[in-house]
């Protein structure tokens, strides 16, 4: 979090201290982008802050810049969420273009004016709103600015027109989102989670990511049919962490879910696409992760909760398989003192090549996996991955796979996709929402509906 937390980027908490109650907020006066909460706060961010402020003024100064992000505005609000998406990404790309051309340019990145406040419906940011005003030759003050959402406060709109064409969408229950939570419900919880995440840091991992699994082989498999999060590891997390308060045991849960996410969706799939139970009483349960990088490498030790699922399985076998897989040898993964009396293994191998390279690599040496599995893969949105030819060895070898996908834009790219390369899905994997996805939603500030989660939904599912 070098940027520091969302709401802080988005200049909503102090851009030093990261408080954003009690506390009485200002803009910085050079870049206006970020906020502060006094002058103590501002003098001793300011070295770190300069060549970013210095970029985003001139970027703002430069007339060619402004001529050309003005002229992408629509001219009506937009509520389609890809059109949105694709208006966004200009933008920033001509940012970039710009601010490569400043000698600080290495200040600004791409996630940070990616959270820059837009209005949802026509994209306007409060830089954008000045630039406007500017080339009208009205004065660029600051009353002229993006209002929040009242409720959420993490939601924008440049007009009361355009929060009218927006409020609905806003405020209706969504259905790309977990429980029928609407965009603004969301908001709020995802904010109380982030402010919440900065304050537990001892528990995080260096990508600020909590990996935790609960220390208990259980006695038989019981199958994840209508089981909620909170049903599966409400109690646990409480005896783990010694909590009792109840408001931080969902913000636990949640961030514990966003990786947990990844070994629960496996046995999700796996009792889906098998007819029966016997998978659960295989000796080695061999699992193959497409397209894996350093999210999952680094969380590799939440998977063992698939061995304290399935007590009947000796042995779990585990290929981290992509081209940004590290290049390691394989290991014995430490397991817990219970799965090592009881004489179990976690074996974990890498391959930092693309899936059909490396079964090919592999001939008749290839061992069928109980489920290939790819997360959050987004094969439909890069254009150099070459996704649409493991695709078809999937299909043509009928390995059992299934794809998850951030939100339900892209899960419907890549079902087409897979679609295109053969795939027949099962009907309760694909596309659709995933019980087992990540509690958390991280907004986007583009946005009018719609969210951002590990796992979210289900792309496709076929064997
Ligand atoms: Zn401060
Ligand atoms: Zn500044
Ligand atoms: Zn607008
Ligand atoms: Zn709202
Ligand atoms: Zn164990």
């Amino acid at each position: 979090m070098e940027h520091g937390p969302l709401p802080a980027r988005m200049g909503l908490a102090c851009h030093k201290c990261w408080k954003e109650m009690d506390v009485q907020l200002s803009r910085c006066g050079g870049c206006r982008r970020i906020s502060y909460c006094g002058t103590e706060c501002r003098n001793s961010d300011w070295k770190a802050h300069k060549p970013m402020c210095k970029a985003l003024s001139s970027l703002e100064k430069n007339s060619f810049a402004a001529a050309t992000l003005v002229s992408l505005l629509p001219k009506k609000p937009i509520t389609h969420i890809g059109e949105i998406r694709k208006l966004t990404d200009r933008q920033i790309a001509i940012c970039l273009t710009s601010l490569q051309r400043h000698p600080t340019a290495v200040a600004v990145e791409h996630s940070w004016l990616d959270s820059e406040p837009r209005c949802i419906v026509c994209t306007r940011t409060d830089m954008v709103i000045r630039m406007e005003a500017a080339m009208n030759g009205t004065m660029a003050d600051d009353t002229k600015r993006l209002t929040p959402c009242p409720q959420c406060m993490l939601s924008f709109c440049c007009s009361p027109e355009h929060w009218e064409a927006a409020r609905k969408l806003h405020q209706e229950p969504s259905d790309d989102l977990r429980d029928g939570l609407s965009q603004c419900q969301m908001n709020k919880f995802a904010r109380g989670q982030i402010m919440f995440e900065t304050t537990m840091t001892s528990w995080l991992d260096r990508r600020g990511q909590l990996v935790w699994i609960p220390q208990r082989v259980k006695s038989r498999w019981v199958s994840l049919e209508g089981v909620s999060w909170e049903d599966g590891f409400d109690g646990e997390i409480r005896k783990s962490f010694g909590m009792l308060a109840p408001l931080p045991i969902t913000f636990l849960i949640t961030a514990a879910s966003d990786t947990l996410s990844m070994a629960m969706t496996i046995l999700y799939g796996l009792g889906k696409l098998n007819d029966d139970d016997g998978w659960t009483r295989k000796h080695t349960l061999a699992v193959h992760v497409l397209g894996a990088d350093i999210k999952e490498v680094s969380c590799s030790r939440v998977f063992e909760e698939i061995l304290h699922r399935l007590p009947e399985v000796k042995t779990l076998k585990l290929i981290m398989c992509g081209p940004e897989v590290p290049r390691r040898d394989s290991l014995d993964h430490k397991i817990c003192p219970d799965c090592m009396a009881l004489g179990r293994s976690y074996v974990l191998e890498y391959a930092a090549v693309p899936y059909h390279e490396f079964v090919e690599k592999q001939g008749n040496k290839f061992e069928r996996p109980d489920l290939c599995i790819g997360f959050n893969s987004g094969a439909s949105q890069v254009t150099w991955y070459t996704w649409p030819t493991t695709f078809k060895l999937l299909v043509e070898r009928k390995l059992p796979s299934l794809f998850t996908a951030y939100n339900r834009e892209e899960a419907e790219g890549d079902a087409a996709m897979l679609r295109a390369a053969g795939a027949a899905f099962h009907p309760a994997l694909g596309p659709a929402l995933n019980p087992w996805g990540s509690m958390k939603g991280v907004p986007t500030a583009h946005s009018v509906y719609g969210f951002q989660v590990e796992n979210g939904w289900l792309a496709g599912g076929f064997r």
